[in-house]
């Protein structure tokens, strides 16, 4: 047996992988990724694909950056963990002091963890815990955007709502305030982008004039809900719902886990508006990709809440064994150098509009209801009927078809139900935007048009 077939059988019969129904995968045959060099990846048969969804939203300068990968080895010849509890250490210390300097204004904190969805639990165990030292007991739970996505721990599943994949764990979760987040695609809305961002901050206002009294913060992703679909919000809809939470005393957590580090086009996705969160969650791009890495920040007044003499038990009792991992900040902090010295947000510019180019073919397919993009943030959304925006029914799995039919052309794509979501890194030349559209294109006329 080769190689490449005792590893495909080894994973079939020992692995269970996330969102996955084994029974499927086991049938299937499966890609086994052995490395990768720039955009693409390479399988251990010596396939070569493109990245096309920047391996799940965290790749941001293709993969194997000479750069990254030398601060890495210097940092493995000089240590690759210690603990962050009752210890400090040099990279996690010089990240800390570059990312407040990138950070929106009034963030002054980094707390760190491993991943997007600790970020959040953090967040929001932050937010609670500072009301409980001001005294205001009531306010212990969260407002939260009827379908988002804010990780698969207990805590963020708890901010979460997207049906399929968390209806089973509601008896375990606590309680929230949901409201009907933007989605003018799916609501059918006919008026002005600012009409629009006035009745959606409508609704949040309803909700939090009835519940603010019991909400610790309203939590959401700014400008794009990226794993319910790629749904892009009305302009000004994050500047009025910054307002209303200033008004209406609750803190905002802003989860840019996906949104962050130059996704939308500028570095974290509420510049766009020129608002800065109470919390502020990071993860996946943080680190460039390489290693689990995730950071919570916030501003004096939550963290100076929290000093006080050891007996008044006000510490932030929340760590984990890897908190800080000086490998992965050290991969961070060169990542950011990186972000820094070839100006690559202000250079992705010209990529972003070479993308919009090469996505108007797509969205005149017989069968694509919609292409959303903001920045290298795309979602394409299928459709039984164009005329009424008639959904596939989600059995049919036309997403996940779609993202398979790709494969043949050498492109790694991902749905989300009948959303196939596009997400270059920046380092993509103009000639494989053009290969990622024109497989994504290609794919989606096989499938839906046979
Ligand atoms: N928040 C958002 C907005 C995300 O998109 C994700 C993951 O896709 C998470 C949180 C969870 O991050 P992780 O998968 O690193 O736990």
């Amino acid at each position: 047996m080769s190689r490449a077939r005792r590893l495909e059988a080894w994973d079939k019969k020992y692995v269970w992988h996330p969102f996955t129904q084994m029974q499927e995968w086991c049938q299937e045959p499966i890609l086994v990724i052995e490395k990768a060099k720039g955009s693409y990846l390479t399988d251990t048969k010596g396939r070569k694909y493109l990245d096309g969804i920047s391996s799940l939203w965290c790749n941001v300068h293709g993969h194997r950056v000479p750069r990254i990968d030398n601060a890495l080895k210097k940092q493995i010849n000089r240590v690759s963990h210690s603990t962050f509890l009752g210890l400090s250490n040099v990279p996690a210390v010089e990240l800390s002091r570059e990312l407040i300097g990138i950070a929106p204004k009034g963030l002054k904190r980094v707390f760190y963890s491993d991943s997007g969805s600790e970020a959040v639990e953090i967040a929001l165990k932050m937010a609670y815990q500072y009301w409980q030292h001001q005294g205001k007991n009531g306010k212990k739970t969260f407002l939260r955007l009827k379908n988002a996505y804010h990780g698969d721990t207990v805590g963020s599943v708890s901010v979460g709502g997207i049906q399929i994949f968390h209806d089973i764990f509601k008896p375990l979760l606590f309680k929230t305030y949901s409201v009907d987040g933007p989605h003018r695609f799916g609501e059918n809305f006919k008026g002005s982008e600012s009409q629009y961002a006035d009745h959606c901050a409508r609704r949040v206002e309803a909700a939090l004039r009835k519940h603010h009294r019991n909400i610790a913060a309203f939590i959401m992703e700014p400008l794009v809900q990226g794993a319910a679909g790629i749904i892009l919000q009305p302009r000004g809809f994050l500047k009025k719902v910054r307002a209303l939470t200033r008004k209406y005393g609750v803190f905002l957590i802003l989860d840019e886990v996906a949104t962050g580090f130059g996704r939308t086009g500028r570095m974290f996705a509420c510049e766009h508006e020129g608002v800065s969160p109470d919390i502020l969650c990071l993860a996946k791009g943080l680190s460039a990709g390489y290693l689990p890495l995730s950071a919570t920040l916030t501003t004096d007044k939550i963290y100076r809440s929290f000093l006080g003499r050891y007996d008044e038990f006000k510490s932030f009792f929340h760590g984990h064994s890897y908190t800080a991992n000086p490998l992965a900040c050290a991969a961070a902090l060169e990542n950011l150098k990186y972000f820094k010295d070839r100006r690559v947000v202000s250079k992705s510019q010209k990529t972003i509009k070479h993308l919009a180019r090469c996505l108007e073919p797509i969205a005149k397919l017989a069968h694509v209801g919609e292409v959303r993009q903001k920045g290298f943030m795309i979602g394409i959304e299928l459709v039984k009927d164009k005329a009424s925006n008639k959904p596939y029914p989600l059995e049919l799995k036309m997403g996940a078809c779609v993202a398979r039919e790709a494969r043949r052309h050498g492109v790694i794509i991902r749905p989300l139900g009948n959303v196939v979501v596009l997400m270059p890194t920046f380092s993509f030349t103009h000639s494989q935007i053009a290969q990622l559209c024109r497989a994504t294109a290609q794919a989606i006329q096989t499938v839906t048009e046979g």
